[in-house]
């Protein structure tokens, strides 16, 4: 949650429920978080939609149980979450698409599939908006773009806003830069993993035993990551005040610094952003 005030949410269905679902369900089931209606959740197997129904307020189903399960869930439901796989998202939409209540919202989490695909499935009285979550949603410090599709009000934005932020930030974009923005965030958590992957690596290599080298490395990146969140500093500034002149930390980054790591950046995000024009 970003703010500490109550949100209060219309019937949500979710199609699909696998990680992404899951995390934006989590951030749904906190008690600062009411869903007037409930919840409706989908998945293929009965397995899967087992482990949901269980839990409070959420009524669960599968397809391959129920043909009907993904209209079923739509019924009378406000906000509709398409979150499969991209590829079947044409499908399940044009399954549901004349179940969808007049004013529903579709939102979709699934990368590369465009407003205009979706716009052109259901009916012209339902809104569409396109999303792009990243997996920290499921410890509720996620961050989503949101683009709005062409029918969408600026009501209908602020109620995805607020479903979004049941589980961290929300940036509003265009959908033009959505792609540029899932290189950010999307795939933002890869590379911060891999970071620490060779950081352990350096450490253990350093004497530390993998215990420990996991220990020094994870509570840095939270510790950082926490002192620049929690003083709103320019990470530049924060950067300077552990870097003394002629120091030891100046030549680490010196380092770093002269291996090209600001093109790197540059590089790798451009990779990922031609690859989603590939994908598109
Ligand atoms: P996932 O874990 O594989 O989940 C997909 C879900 O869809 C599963 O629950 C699956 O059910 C269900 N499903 C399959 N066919 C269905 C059908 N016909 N009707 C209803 N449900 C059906 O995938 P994910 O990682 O959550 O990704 C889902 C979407 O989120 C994707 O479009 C992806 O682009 C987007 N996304 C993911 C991330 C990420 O980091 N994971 C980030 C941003 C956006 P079963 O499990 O029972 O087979």
């Amino acid at each position: 949650m970003t703010d500490a005030r109550p949100t209060t949410l219309p019937t949500i269905a979710f199609l699909g429920a696998g990680s992404m679902a899951g995390a934006i369900l989590n951030g749904l089931l906190s008690p600062a978080v009411s869903v007037t209606g409930g919840i409706r959740v989908t998945s293929r197997t009965a397995q899967k939609a087992a482990s949901f129904a269980g839990q409070a307020g959420i009524t669960a189903y599968a397809t391959e149980e129920r043909a009907d399960a993904n209209r079923e869930a739509v019924r009378g439901a406000k906000l509709v979450v398409l979150a499969v796989k991209p590829h079947l998202v044409p499908e399940v939409l044009a399954e549901v698409a004349d179940g969808l209540e007049p004013g529903a919202i579709v939102v979709s989490v699934a990368a590369g599939v465009t407003v205009a695909t979706m716009e052109a499935v259901v009916p012209a009285s339902v809104v569409v908006v396109r999303t792009m979550p990243n997996t920290p949603a499921q410890v509720g410090r996620g961050v989503t773009g949101v683009s709005a599709g062409s029918r969408a009000t600026a009501a209908d934005v602020a109620l995805v806003r607020e479903l979004f932020e049941t589980v961290g930030a929300v940036v509003e974009v265009p959908e033009s830069q959505l792609d540029a923005l899932s290189t950010i965030s999307g795939s933002g958590p890869a590379y911060v993993f891999l970071l620490i992957e060779e950081f352990v690596k350096t450490a253990v290599a350093k004497g530390f035993t993998p215990e420990q080298a996991k220990l020094l490395v994870e509570q840095t990146f939270l510790g950082a990551s926490e002192l620049l969140a929690a003083t709103g500093e320019d990470p530049a500034e924060l950067r300077r005040r552990v870097t003394s002149p002629k120091g030891t930390t100046e030549k680490a980054i010196e380092v770093l610094q002269g291996a090209g790591l600001s093109a790197l950046f540059d590089a790798a995000t451009d990779a990922a952003l031609a690859r989603a024009k590939e994908l598109a």
